[in-house]
């Protein structure tokens, strides 16, 4: 069997406004000990099946240097069997390239990357907070397009101020570059962020419900007519560009993660390291792990995850999973919501919409229904 690998890259140039990921100032410094860190960490790796997929994600990894990305290939494929066209992926901020690294991380080994456009709009850009500018995004497309026959554009969507219109239009300018695949995403505002107290205060308002349904269909319409496939709920690839890594996650195969924050998941027990960049190298510097929990699956929970991840998905779950929710399986295809075609149940279009409340009634009744049996076994 197949394994993936993460890497997490925790360094970035400056938060943007509506961001809650754990990430540190970028320093020259602390990089050098992080990836010393890291690369002890792969060197220490348990064994694993062939690796098809390598993510490299973050944070901001286009802050690494060429030749660090070569280091970090070069060790996993010292440490593992690493397949020879195994995906290898890294995430890009557009201004942290130039042409130049473009080119020195194809030559590295990265074979597909994923650009975080965000938005082509400065004004919205502006909002967000990001580090670069509509030109920068330009810019990278450009060379992306010219350097990599893979190459993925994350957007976002629901952002203050932001038509339908204009999320479309946004769209379609990144389209004209090619890319193979394309994320999107709905803006979320957490609590701690300078968008959830710009929000609080009043002083900027996110689209109302209507315009943020009506940006999500125009951006799969757009998309589906260009030749993209839905295949998640928030991802749209063309024929055979399905993002690997990702697709391993929904399918509940195995993955290592290496670095702060990582996590694993490995013979039906997940793993994470420590979050915080300091503890992490603290912990592989004297102790050569920096695992802080290890959570063996039982079949329920992994039952759970099944339903859960499978379902984002178009591979979607089989029927059998849900043979105890009939009733409910036949209400929501008469709602639109999932349908059933060769033994397996798939979230339709409006499904993937509501897909929040189509899983959480799945489970439920999957729940109840398991409760149920079980207080049937124990009752005398
Ligand atoms: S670049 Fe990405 S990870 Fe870094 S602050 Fe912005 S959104 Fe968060």
């Amino acid at each position: 069997m197949s394994t993936a690998i993460y890497i997490h890259i925790p360094f970035c140039i400056r938060k943007c406004n509506y961001c809650d990921f754990y990430s540190v100032a970028f320093s020259p410094a602390l990089k050098k000990r992080y990836l010393r860190a890291l690369l002890k960490e792969i060197d220490r790796a348990p064994a694993a099946g062939e690796i098809n997929s390598v993510y490299i994600g973050g944070g901001t990894p286009s802050l690494l240097d060429p030749t660090e990305v070569e280091t970090i290939m070069s060790r996993i494929a010292r440490r593992f069997n690493l397949s020879r066209d195994a995906e290898v992926s890294l995430e890009v901020n557009p201004g942290t390239v130039d042409l130049h690294k473009i080119k020195a991380l194809r030559v590295a080994g990265v074979n597909r990357l994923s650009i975080g456009v965000q938005s082509m709009s400065p004004v919205e850009l502006r909002l967000l907070g990001r580090i670069h500018e509509a030109a920068d995004s330009h810019r990278a497309l450009d060379w992306a397009s010219r350097c990599f026959d893979n190459f993925s554009v994350d957007i976002l969507y629901g952002i203050p101020g932001q038509t339908p219109s204009e999320a479309e239009e946004g769209l379609r300018q990144v389209l004209r570059y090619g890319p193979q695949h394309v994320s999107s995403y709905e803006l979320t505002v957490e609590e701690g962020t300078p968008f959830f107290d710009m929000i609080s205060e009043g002083s900027i308002a996110l689209p109302d419900d209507d315009d943020k349904i009506a940006m999500y269909e125009r951006i799969g319409e757009t998309l589906e007519k260009t030749g993209y496939r839905h295949y998640e709920i928030s991802n749209y690839a063309r024929d055979g560009y399905q993002c690997r890594h990702n697709m391993n996650y929904w399918l509940r195969g195995e993955y290592l993660g290496f670095g702060a924050s990582a996590h694993a998941h490995i013979r039906d027990v997940r793993l994470r390291n420590a979050a915080d960049i300091s503890d992490y190298i603290r912990m592989m510097e004297q102790e050569g792990s920096a695992v802080v929990e290890e959570t063996p699956l039982t079949s329920s929970d992994r039952a759970h995850e099944e339903m859960f991840l499978r379902l984002r998905t178009d591979v979607g779950l089989n029927l059998d999973r849900l043979s105890t929710a009939r009733e409910l399986v036949r209400r929501l295809e008469r709602e639109g919501l999932i349908s059933e075609t060769g033994g397996a149940v798939r979230l339709t279009e409006k499904g993937m919409l509501l897909s929040n409340r189509v899983i959480v009634e799945l489970m439920d009744a999957l729940e109840r229904k398991s409760a149920d049996h079980d207080r049937g076994h124990t009752q005398p």
